[in-house]
């Protein structure tokens, strides 16, 4: 009777003529450079989920400036009445972003994703009651627009990569 053959990353059933493990790839019967390879593999997908982490974390400290800025614009325009509707739209637009906040803790992806909607449409609607506006604070806008599109992108690798790394049931 043969011995059955487990694979020690993930602890898969190898057929006798398997080199590499079915399920996650490890090359139970590979020889040392294969075995780096899976490593080096590994080790890869780790680095990019560090490195989204980073991206993610930005667009968290962005979207605490930008409830931030709201609060405090709301609060102090709702002092005159001739901004007052402004300042409601101020604190209603920061309590949006915290919802977007709480959600990206849950679902990163998602999360993100909402609160770059909102960001968008904002501007826009700013644009649409005055065109002239888009060039109001346009450096600062191009900044808060790379941090969340590379939070999307960072948000989306996380999930992508992590879900692969626990494949290879190497967290
Ligand atoms: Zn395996």
């Amino acid at each position: 009777m043969e011995e059955s053959i487990i694979c020690s990353q993930c602890e898969s059933e190898l057929a006798e003529q398997d080199i590499f493990c079915p399920n996650c790839g490890y090359p139970e019967k590979g020889d040392e450079t294969e075995i780096n390879k899976y490593h080096f593999r590994v080790k890869l997908k780790r680095d990019i989920v560090t490195d989204a982490e980073k991206k993610m974390k930005n667009v968290k400290i962005l979207l605490y400036i930008i409830i931030g800025l709201n609060a405090c614009l709301g609060l102090f325009y709702l002092f005159d009445e001739f901004t007052f509707a402004d300042g409601i739209g101020n604190l209603i637009a920061a309590l949006i972003f915290t919802g977007c906040l709480i959600w990206v803790n849950k679902n990163p992806l998602m999360g993100i994703l909402a609160a770059f909607v909102f960001w968008i449409l904002l501007q826009l609607s700013v644009i649409f009651v005055d065109p002239a506006l888009i060039f109001q604070g346009i450096l600062m806008k191009g900044v808060f627009l790379a941090i969340f599109i590379k939070g999307v992108n960072s948000a989306y690798d996380y999930k992508k990569y992590n879900a692969q790394l626990q494949e290879m049931n190497a967290n």
